[in-house]
């Protein structure tokens, strides 16, 4: 059976178009959704609270005692709080769910005065407008709720362990800018996506995907121009020993090395790290976080780059943009057949009359938003809440794939004669961000983008094992 033809069918049987007790369901898979991660987490969580932990064979000498208790005990504060943050977290998203329409009514009504008085005349937003209204009043609020708990996090939890570098100032300053830049890239999106769908009901795949794809190279660019910039300072590398030995590596491999930058990443955080940036087919710029270059050697750090143009020799990166595309295609296909279903949004308390002049008719303060044609964002929003249980299924997936692709780059490192010196670094970037040593294997799958440390050293061990077979 085809691809088209599965969507055809399900159109036909159609699930989202019958009259579902939307609201329940989407609160079901909420709490369903809460109650399996925090059964994840308590069995990390029961792990890191036994006494008679026994450090992994393979750390034997590597790690000392006092490191490891101090690494399980960041675990256990990181795990206490994200078990409060993510109980806070279904609070709110449950009750902005039910306030949804309120928000929407709000926004309407504060957009068109907001606009009325910067115009000097009686300005009625139109469905777009009201749209990116609606976002800006939602996020304003979302962001505001989440502040406190990312205070707690950076200085109190963060700075009990000595990671945080943070100032109070740079923190607000940092919320302040994230949160203009939300509003300044996500309007024209918004914008767009909203442009599309009225116009191109014919081809609907087509264009979203042109547009996904001209997006993600936008952003990025201005990721790379503009974003990280605001935020973080890059200088070029100045260690020339350091430099020349990355120069002969990417010569070694044939990367498409353009420049080398050093950024401050312990203005924010002594957690370190490295990674290279690029589009496909273009010159690719290595960034080094300047913790890293001061917790490890030169011999280190170049093997850790060497892992990461493993990635880039493998193609990961590209596999990763093409299953993200394809996983986005299956979301709006699936998406086109649901955002015009009056029945999901009247069960949300949007009532859609097309007797209405106006945008909408409804008044602030009233939790029941009567709109004139369909608010696709709030259509957007109201599908991913009803396919919760399949990003949990993907959150799996992509991960496995991610642990895939680091043990392959680990490979490659060791390929290049690099396995004994990644693993020595692989060692003190664990020991300088102090991760969680003893892991639980279902929070591990859920959860880790990378293998575990022990996970990772055995593998590289083998792989040179193999290695020296072959050659021998
Ligand atoms: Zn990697």
């Amino acid at each position: 059976m085809s691809f088209s033809t599965i969507i055809d069918n399900f159109k036909e049987t159609n699930v989202f178009s019958q009259n579902l007790p939307y609201k329940k369901l989407i609160i079901g898979f909420t709490l369903c959704n809460f109650l399996f991660e925090r059964y994840v987490s308590f069995r990390q969580y029961k792990l890191l609270k036994k006494k008679d932990k026994k450090l992994p064979k393979v750390l034997e000498g590597k790690i000392d005692s006092k490191k490891f208790e101090e690494s399980d005990a960041y675990g256990l504060a990181k795990s206490k709080f994200e078990m409060f943050s993510s109980t806070f977290g279904v609070i709110v998203s449950i009750a902005s769910l039910l306030i949804q329409p309120a928000v929407w009514n709000y926004s309407i009504f504060y957009g068109d005065k907001i606009l009325s008085l910067a115009l000097r005349r009686n300005f009625k937003m139109n469905m777009i407008a009201s749209n990116i209204a609606f976002f800006v009043l939602s996020t304003l609020i979302s962001n505001i709720t989440s502040a406190p708990l990312s205070y707690y996090q950076h200085f109190v939890l963060e700075e009990r362990f000595g990671f945080n570098k943070m100032t109070k100032k740079l923190f607000f300053t940092d919320l302040i800018k994230t949160n203009f830049l939300i509003f300044v890239l996500a309007s024209p999106i918004i914008y767009l996506l909203g442009w599309i769908l009225k116009k191109c009901t014919d081809n609907f795949i087509f264009y979203i995907w042109l547009f996904v794809l001209f997006l993600q190279i936008t952003m990025f660019l201005l990721n790379d121009l503009v974003i990280q910039p605001m935020f973080n300072k890059f200088t070029p590398l100045d260690n020339e020993e350091l430099k020349s030995k990355i120069d002969a590596l990417a010569k070694e491999c044939g990367f498409p090395l353009s420049e080398i930058f050093m950024v401050d990443g312990s203005k924010r955080s002594s957690h370190s790290n490295a990674y290279f940036t690029g589009l496909p087919f273009m010159k690719k710029k290595i960034v080094i976080f300047d913790t890293l270059v001061k917790d490890s050697s030169i011999d280190e750090v170049v093997a850790v780059l060497g892992h990461e143009i493993g990635h880039w020799k493998m193609n990961h990166i590209t596999k990763m943009m093409i299953f993200s595309q394809i996983h986005l295609a299956v979301f709006f296909k699936l998406f086109e057949s649901v955002y015009k279903n009056e029945k999901l949004f009247s069960n949300l308390g949007f009532i859609i009359d097309r007797s209405t002049s106006n945008t909408t008719s409804s008044l602030p303060g009233s939790n029941v938003a009567i709109i004139n044609d369909y608010p696709f964002l709030i259509g957007l929003i109201l599908f991913s809440q009803l396919i919760q249980p399949t990003d949990t299924v993907m959150s799996f997936c992509l991960n496995l794939f991610s642990r895939h692709n680091e043990y392959e780059a680990d490979k490659f490192a060791a390929n290049l004669g690099k396995g004994e010196k990644l693993k020595t670094a692989l060692v003190s970037l664990q020991v300088a961000n102090l991760s969680t040593i003893s892991v639980d294997t279902l929070f591990s799958k859920y959860h880790y983008s990378h293998p575990t440390l022990p996970e990772r050293l055995i593998a590289i061990d083998e792989h040179m094992d193999l290695n020296s077979k072959k050659e021998n």
